[in-house]
């Protein structure tokens, strides 16, 4: 019934916002694979000018934007001729979400930059379709607000809060229990401790399951991502720390579990395959028939789960701290650890000081408060990466 339904009708407008990255391309696969239910109307990138072109003459949005300038008027010259509307930099970012075709929005991009499109798209009433996890890190309780004043709707990408999204479905909340996110353990779960200091960032950047960007794939290999993701589990399912818990489970085939009330715990299922949630976020409430793989079960034959060690991967409790404390420590944390992954990336810190470097500056910046405005949480952010830029420079030289 309900796929005739949707047969019929008009396709979803889509704002893919990151498109040119891990979760944006991935999710133009799912929109190749339903061209009469979805509709690309806005693409946007940061600098990929190229594959933002590519992917505009397939899917001829009504608009793309780009925030590098030489980009902007190399894909003016292209597509202003072809009807496709050419913007540049954070405001247009902030105001194509709102555009009136468009029913939902991917937020794909990476960083605190996503919070301010993403309450721009709430704002408007939209559906977002939510993989940047750093928007709710820094600002779950003005996402929060926008979604309680505007009505909009959040729909989770990641794979383990699409998970616990599915088990929830049918089930009221007053009957949680205990969220438990899986979590991979990444490339260094059996390393020795006391070769920490020496990991690569070519090391680092080997997910042993995942096919990710560079910033989420350094956030794995510390389990900061988890930590993060502790984070926007708290404010989409409006649980407190205490009842949200972390297993490691190598396989990376359970995606995450809900234990309710009466002692059931429901648990999701798949392939480690993003297009998996994406496409959850966008046929939801429907399921859609798609050619992903499948478990192959007697092939597979075991899963395992075990805890995680606090002291090969401190950025997990530095991010509860975080939760606990609340007021702007979420986006101090996060803007901290955004700098240093950085530095690692550019071989400027060790891998270790990611998690040190992270720590000082909740202590140092951290402030307490309920609700943080756009503007204190700008201002924690900005305050929060210079401090790293400052400690990590006086370390080098
Ligand atoms: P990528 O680095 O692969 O892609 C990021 C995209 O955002 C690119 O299109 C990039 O443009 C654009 N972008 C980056 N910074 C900015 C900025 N400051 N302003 C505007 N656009 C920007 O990242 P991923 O796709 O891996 O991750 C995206 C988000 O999804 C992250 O928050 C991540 O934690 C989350 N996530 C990712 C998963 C994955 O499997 N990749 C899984 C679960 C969550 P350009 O290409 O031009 O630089």
């Amino acid at each position: 019934m309900s796929a005739a339904k949707s047969e019929h009708a008009a396709p979803r407008g889509l704002a893919v916002l990151g498109a040119t990255g891990s979760i944006g391309t991935q999710t133009l696969d799912i929109v190749r694979l339903f061209p009469d239910r979805l509709k690309v109307q806005v693409l946007t990138a940061r600098r990929n000018a190229a594959l933002l072109l590519e992917q505009a003459l397939t899917f001829r949005p009504a608009c793309v934007v780009i925030d590098d300038p030489k980009g902007y008027q190399m894909l003016r010259e292209v597509l202003a001729p072809k009807g496709i509307t050419v913007l540049q930099g954070e405001e247009a970012l902030c105001s194509c979400v709102q555009h009136p075709e468009v029913e939902v929005v991917v937020a794909a991009l990476v960083g605190f930059a996503g919070l301010r499109p993403v309450l721009a798209a709430l704002e408007a009433g939209k559906q977002v379709a939510l993989a940047n996890k750093e928007t709710l890190v820094a600002g779950g309780a003005l996402v929060r607000q926008a979604l309680r004043q505007y009505g909009g709707r959040l729909l989770p990408v990641d794979s383990e809060h699409s998970a616990i999204f599915q088990c929830l479905v049918g089930e009221s909340p007053q009957d949680i229990e205990m969220l438990t996110l899986t979590a991979s353990g990444g490339p260094f779960r059996t390393r020795p401790l006391d070769t920490f200091d020496r990991i690569t960032p070519e090391e680092a950047l080997c997910h042993p399951n995942w096919s990710m960007g560079a910033k989420v794939t350094i956030d794995s290999a510390t389990m900061m991502n988890k930590g993060l993701e502790v984070i926007e589990a708290h404010w989409l399912f409006e649980l407190p720390a205490e009842r949200i818990q972390v297993l490691v489970h190598p396989q990376s085939i359970v995606h995450s579990m809900v234990t309710f009330v009466d002692g059931s715990t429901k648990a999701q299922l798949g392939v480690p395959d993003m297009r998996l949630p994406i496409q959850y976020a966008l046929s939801y409430p429907e399921r859609w028939a798609a050619p992903h793989a499948r478990i192959d079960w007697a092939a597979l034959g075991r899963l395992d789960f075990e805890p995680p060690d606090p002291m090969r991967f401190p950025c997990l409790p530095l991010a509860y701290e975080a939760l606990r404390r609340g007021g702007t420590a979420p986006a101090v944390l996060n803007a901290a650890n955004e700098q240093a992954v950085q530095l690692f990336l550019q071989e400027q810190i060790r891998f270790t000081d990611i998690a040190r470097l992270v720590e000082m500056a909740m202590e140092h910046l951290a402030k307490p408060g309920e609700t943080p405005s756009f503007e204190h949480l700008q201002e924690a952010d900005r305050e929060a990466r210079q401090y790293v830029l400052e400690l990590a420079g006086a370390a080098i030289h």
